[in-house]
């Protein structure tokens, strides 16, 4: 039979915002279920270095949210590895059910559920994703071991990515559709400063190529965006690095979003436009993205969800 979960407040993601938002609400002695999700500690544990979280000057990205769990855990926040596949926000107590079958019942609800990668949209892209075709550097880039491959983007991920990769490649063409960067000056001075790495500026990947049974890359071809001249570059691996989209398919229909499906909250807040569900990280942020401020919003969130619950008991 199915269970049931009743909590006063449920939290759904695991990365920083989730997380802090857990550390709070277990403080406050609300005693949070935090659901984790596909992906438990959710972006971080995609990269390596992590230099900006204050109070550690180098921290693996792993490392860092297997910390921030235990912290949640040990402030007494129940951590369960379940993925949340609907929610109900039409009454109170909301009602979300789960992958496995349990229904969530909860007072407030903390989303918390970040962002994911985005793609060209591409078929070549399509066909060759997991045969030579990634978005993460630290998942794949072992495979490429003296091989030549291609970064596509130009923000702090791409650049991150193309660094990351010279661990491993021969050779890194970092195809950018403009001729400047995104990324952070200290990434830049790293990326101009290697010799592995050659950006190719003003071009876009035009398409995917590569050989069947089993699918292998081969190649891209690249446009440049000035002159529309199609040129072809070997390379055994093609990372995609433009960017993150708000993973927002839980609540797009019920909530506000705007700027591409982040979530709208209040000004200064992470009330929604749903009183008693609350949203903090990338799923709001259009501008920041970083770790130190999803965990600041999940703070927030957490410090809201307990006003607004002593609010509705008073
Ligand atoms: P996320 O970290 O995106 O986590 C979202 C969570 O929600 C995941 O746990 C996921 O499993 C869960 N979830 C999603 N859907 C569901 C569902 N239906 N049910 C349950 N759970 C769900 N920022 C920095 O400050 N410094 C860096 O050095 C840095 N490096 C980065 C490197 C890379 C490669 C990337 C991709 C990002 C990097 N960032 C960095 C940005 C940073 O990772 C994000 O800003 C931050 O992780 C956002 O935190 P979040 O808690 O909002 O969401
Ligand atoms: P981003 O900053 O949005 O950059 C995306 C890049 O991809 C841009 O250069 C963009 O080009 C390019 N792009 C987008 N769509 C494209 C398309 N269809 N075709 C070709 N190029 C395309 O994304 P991000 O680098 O993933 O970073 C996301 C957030 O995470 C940021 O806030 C970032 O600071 C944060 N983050 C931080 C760190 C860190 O602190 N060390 C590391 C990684 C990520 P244009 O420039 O021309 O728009």
């Amino acid at each position: 039979m199915a269970e049931t979960r009743k909590t006063k407040v449920l939290i759904i993601g695991s990365g920083p915002a989730g997380y802090t938002a857990g550390v709070y609400a277990s403080r406050a002695m609300l005693d949070p279920i935090l659901v984790q999700g596909i992906e438990p500690g959710g972006q971080l544990t995609t990269t390596t270095e992590v230099e900006n979280w204050p109070g550690d000057t180098e921290v693996q990205g792993p490392d860092l949210m297997v910390r921030m769990e235990a912290h949640a855990k040990a402030m007494g926040c129940e951590i369960i590895g379940d993925i949340i596949s609907s929610v109900d926000f039409s009454k109170r107590p909301f009602v979300c059910q789960s992958d496995s079958g349990t229904e969530y019942v909860a007072d407030a609800i903390i989303l918390a559920t970040g962002a994911r990668a985005k793609w060209l949209g591409l078929p070549s892209e399509e066909k060759f994703k997991g045969f030579g075709v990634s978005a993460c550097a630290t998942c794949d880039g072992f495979f490429y071991r003296g091989q030549e491959i291609v970064v596509i983007g130009g923000g702090n991920t791409a650049v991150e990515e193309a660094l990351f990769l010279t661990n491993f490649a021969s050779k890194v063409t970092l195809i950018h559709r403009r001729d400047e960067l995104r990324a952070e000056a200290i990434l830049q001075d790293r990326l101009h400063k290697n010799p592995k790495i050659e950006p190719l500026w003003f071009h876009q990947l035009e398409e995917v190529i590569g050989t069947e049974n089993p699918n292998s890359v081969e190649g891209v071809k690249v446009r440049n965006v000035k002159t529309d001249e199609i040129t072809e570059i070997p390379c055994k691996g093609v990372f995609v690095a433009i960017g993150h989209a708000p993973a927002n398919e839980l609540v797009a229909d019920t909530l506000e979003t705007h700027m591409g499906g982040y979530v709208v909250t209040k000004p200064d807040s992470t009330e929604t436009s749903i009183p008693g569900v609350f949203a903090a990280g990338d799923l709001t942020d259009h501008k920041y993205r970083q770790a130190v401020t999803s965990a600041g919003m999940g703070c927030m969130a957490a410090l809201e969800a307990e006003r607004f619950l002593a609010a509705d008991e008073g």
